[in-house]
């Protein structure tokens, strides 16, 4: 059984929250709705206000909402990452300030760790963090851009290095970083994408922070950091899933009714096969989407990361194709803003890009399971 009836019974919960809101929904209402019914913190601890479920019922409501139009991509980032980073790696004072807050909505959290000269090459973060002898602080400097939603957020979780990192190799470190610090300054980027939540090009300069701002170990940071990427690579499968079946469904609705010669659309098959096609491309995408969730719930960090970017691939793919697919049967209603699918060609392109893009998933697999050599 790939399901229990636990989780079917959430899916249609979730589907039936997100048929209520809707396209045209209201971001900050959806949130505060989803997060009292318990669906935003659904795998943190339940010691710390969550539901003690894991990032398998997380994709879920993430997969659930996009299909219903209303997606709320800072679940990847707050809950899954930043909050699976809190509960495995944080202190007992950082588990007991943020989870509650996390899992009821109160709270949010950004990520950032994609730089102007960072982008695919993680290994290249100039962000460093230095030790104030006297104090204990931090102080961070550097450069992020591209952080979705800072604006919204109560913190960004950054990802620095530290300073006496010589040897080139990441060790990267992570670390609070409120959003009205001091020398902590945002400018939003001017996206060609309709979605509610911005991206943003941050600067830290001389950002200080007090030493429990670190989460984790300094010196295990490589782990940690993957604990919270795996969340990332999976919520971004359910986020593209569940936009290519919302598309998938407009026009399947569409082509059972446009008539244009003695029968509906979908009866062409050159209709209707391309669309049975991105069906199934979407639900092989779920499935490596469960298999990476039940790994990584089950602990096994190695065995989820190639499973967790096999599917953010396969979502990926299978995302842009239902979408242009979808616009393409609805011929030039495909474009016009009443049907809504036309802005879904950009958004669907995200899911390619981030938060690491197919090429670089061709070649982790290459490298990792294929055993290939290296061209970089
Ligand atoms: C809407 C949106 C939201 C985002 N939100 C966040 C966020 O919240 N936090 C955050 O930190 N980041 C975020 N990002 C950033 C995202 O993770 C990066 O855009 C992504 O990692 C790619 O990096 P880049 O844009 O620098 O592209 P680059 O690294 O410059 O890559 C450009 C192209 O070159 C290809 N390429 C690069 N290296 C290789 C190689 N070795 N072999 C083959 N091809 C290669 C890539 O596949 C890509 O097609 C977001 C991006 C978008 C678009």
């Amino acid at each position: 059984m790939i399901e229990t009836d636990e989780h079917k019974a959430l899916r249609a919960a979730v589907a039936a929250l997100g048929k209520r809101h809707g396209r045209e929904y209201d971001r900050e209402t959806l949130w505060a709705e989803a997060a009292k019914l318990g669906y935003l913190g659904v795998n943190l601890p339940e010691e710390y206000g969550g539901g003690g479920g894991g990032i398998t019922e997380l994709s879920i409501v993430l997969e659930e909402l996009g299909a219903a139009g209303c997606p709320l991509l800072l679940m990847v980032v707050s809950p899954a990452i930043c909050g699976t980073v809190i509960a495995r790696f944080g202190t007992e004072e950082q588990k007991r300030h943020w989870l509650p807050g996390l899992a009821d909505g109160s709270l949010t959290m950004a990520f950032g760790i994609t730089e102007p000269d960072a982008g695919s090459n993680s290994h290249r973060i100039t962000t460093t963090a230095r030790r104030d002898p006297d104090s204990g602080d931090w102080i961070l400097n550097g450069r992020k851009v591209f952080v979705s939603g800072v604006d919204i957020t109560d913190a960004t979780l950054i990802v620095g290095r530290t300073e006496d990192a010589r040897t080139g190799k990441l060790k990267p470190c992570l670390f609070i970083v409120p959003r009205d610090t001091e020398g902590y300054g945002r400018r939003q980027i001017d996206m060609e994408l309709s979605a509610v939540e911005k991206q943003f090009e941050l600067t830290l300069d001389d950002v200080r922070l007090p030493a429990d701002a670190l989460v984790g170990d300094e010196d295990a940071g490589l782990l940690q950091l993957f604990a919270g990427l795996n969340p990332e690579r999976i919520m971004t499968a359910a986020f593209g899933i569940g936009m290519g079946r919302f598309a998938l469904a407009r026009a399947i609705e569409y082509a059972r009714d446009r008539t244009v010669w003695k029968t509906p659309i979908g009866a062409h098959q050159a209709i209707a096969h391309p669309l049975a096609q991105a069906h199934i491309d979407l639900e092989m995408a779920r499935l490596m989407m469960q298999k990476a969730a039940y790994l990584y719930d089950a602990g096994d960090d190695v065995g989820a990361g190639e499973a967790a970017n096999m599917a953010k691939y396969a979502a990926g793919e299978a995302c842009v194709k239902a979408v242009d697919q979808s616009v393409h049967t609805l011929g030039g209603n495909g474009l016009t803003r009443e049907f809504g699918l036309a802005s879904l060609i950009t958004a669907a392109r995200v899911s390619r890009i981030a938060p690491v893009s197919r090429e670089m998933i061709l070649n982790y697999v290459s490298h990792q399971t294929l055993g290939l050599p290296k061209s970089y």
